[in-house]
C-alpha cells in the first residue's frame, strides 16, 4: 500500500515521501482500521517543503484519522470489525508517570503519537494499525464515532478536543467575559466556538494579511464577533477597544505561537487575565516579560487533550454545537497529496481532507 512518510531522525525537519509500506500485521491485541479520512495538521505543516537528505525512514505521517476496524486480534473483546472509530492518535505510553496516573496520557514523557512518532504508523495510508499495547493501557486510545458524525468530522476530533481542553479545562473562562484568540487556523476556529458555547461576549479573532483571503471569513461565520488584521492595525489598542477599555480582556489564546502573539497578549490582558499558549514558536522570546509579574498574569502552557476533552468534545460535535464542515475546505485523494499542503501553506485551506485512493 501506498503512504505518505517522513524520512530523518527524530530531529530532523521535512523530507516527505510517497511510498510503498507493508500492510500491517494484526498481532493478538492488536486493532486494524481501513483509514477513511485522514486531515493535514499543522504538526505537519512544519515539515512540508524541508529536505533534510535523509534516506532513513521516520514515520508514516497522519495523525487526525479516522477509519472503521477492519481485523481485531484474538484477545480484543472491547472492539470488533465494522465499528467506525477515531483515534486519538496515542501509540505508546509509560503508564506509571504522574501524567499517566492522572488520564493525562498524551502528556508522558514516554508518549508516542500515531502519525508523529519516529517509527510509528499513522492515517496517511490505507491501513493503520492500534497497538494492542496502547489500548491495554489507555482504553480511550480509540473512541467509537457516533451516529451522526462522518468520517471526515470524526478525523478533526483532535483540534476540536485540543481548542476544549484549553478552554474549558485549563483557563477559568466565566460566562460574561471577553476573549481574544490569536491564529485563525483550526484550533484558533475551535478555540471562537468553544469560547461561544461557553458564554464569552466579544470573541475577537486576530489573524494576518493573508487571512482576509478565506479565514476570517470562515471565523465570524463560526462566532468571532470581531477580526484583528495585525498586519495592518496596532493589535492591543484595537483588542481593548472592541471589549470595552483597558480591564475588559480577561483571557487571551495564543493558538499562532509567534512571539508577537504573546508579546500584544500580556500586553491587552488586564491584571490577574489570563493566557493560554497552544501554539508554538520555535525563537527565543525577545522581550522583557516583566508584565507578567506586574499585572499577576497566569500564562498556560498547554497540550493536548485527555478522555473528558474528548467525551464532551464528541458530544458537542454530536449536539451540532461544534462545525467542522465550514472549516472542511477541501477534499482529495492521498495521492494529490502535495496539492493538499500547498493549500494549507499559502492559507486557501483551513483543513484538507485527504482519502485513500491508490489502488
Ligand atoms: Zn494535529
Ligand atoms: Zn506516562
Amino acid at each position: 500500500m501506498k503512504a505518505l512518510a517522513k524520512f530523518g531522525r527524530p530531529a530532523d525537519f521535512g523530507s516527505y515521501r510517497f511510498i510503498d509500506v507493508p500492510e500491517p500485521v494484526c498481532e493478538d491485541d492488536d486493532i486494524i482500521i481501513e483509514v477513511k479520512a485522514a486531515a493535514i495538521c499543522g504538526a505537519d505543516m512544519k515539515h512540508y517543503g524541508v529536505e533534510n537528505g535523509s534516506d532513513e525512514f521516520g514515520s508514516v505521517r497522519g495523525h487526525e484519522f479516522s477509519g472503521e476496524i477492519i481485523q481485531v486480534g484474538k484477545n480484543v473483546t472491547d472492539w470488533k470489525t465494522g465499528q467506525r472509530i477515531v483515534s486519538d492518535n496515542s501509540g505508546h505510553v509509560c503508564g506509571i508517570c504522574p501524567a499517566c496516573e492522572s488520564g493525562d496520557f498524551l502528556l508522558c514523557p514516554e508518549k508516542v503519537n500515531l502519525g508523529l512518532g519516529y517509527g510509528t504508523y499513522g492515517g496517511f495510508t490505507k491501513y493503520c494499525k492500534i497497538p494492542g499495547e496502547i489500548i491495554k493501557i489507555h482504553k480511550h486510545a480509540i473512541w467509537e464515532i457516533p451516529e451522526g458524525i462522518d468520517y471526515e468530522e470524526a478525523a478533526v476530533l483532535d483540534p476540536i478536543c485540543n481548542a476544549y481542553k484549553a478552554i474549558a479545562q485549563r483557563s477559568s473562562l466565566l460566562p460574561g467575559q471577553n476573549v481574544v484568540i490569536f491564529g485563525t487556523g483550526p484550533l484558533g476556529l475551535f478555540s471562537v466556538q468553544i469560547a461561544k458555547i461557553m458564554g464569552a461576549v466579544n470573541i475577537i479573532m486576530v489573524g494576518l494579511e493573508d487571512d482576509t483571503k478565506v479565514r476570517f471569513g470562515v471565523a465570524r461565520e463560526l462566532g468571532a464577533t470581531e477580526v484583528v488584521n495585525g498586519s495592518k492595525e496596532d493589535v492591543v489598542a484595537r483588542c481593548q477597544e472592541l471589549c470595552g477599555g483597558r480591564d475588559s480582556i480577561g483571557l487571551a489564546v495564543d493558538c499562532a505561537g509567534a512571539n508577537i502573539a504573546l508579546k500584544q497578549a500580556i500586553e491587552m490582558v488586564r491584571t490577574n487575565g489570563e493566557i493560554v499558549r497552544i501554539g508554538m514558536g520555535f525563537q527565543p522570546v525577545g522581550f522583557s516579560i516583566n508584565d507578567i509579574s506586574m499585572k499577576a498574569i497566569s500564562i498556560i502552557g498547554h497540550m493536548a487533550y485527555d478522555s473528558t476533552s474528548w467525551r464532551n468534545a464528541i458530544a458537542l460535535l454530536k449536539a451540532g454545537k461544534i462545525k467542522v464542515k465550514p472549516m472542511i475546505t477541501h477534499r482529495m485523494g492521498l495521492s494529490e497529496w502535495d496539492r493538499g499542503f500547498q493549500l494549507m501553506a499559502n492559507k486557501e485551506a483551513i483543513k484538507v481532507i485527504l482519502t485513500y485512493d491508490c489502488d
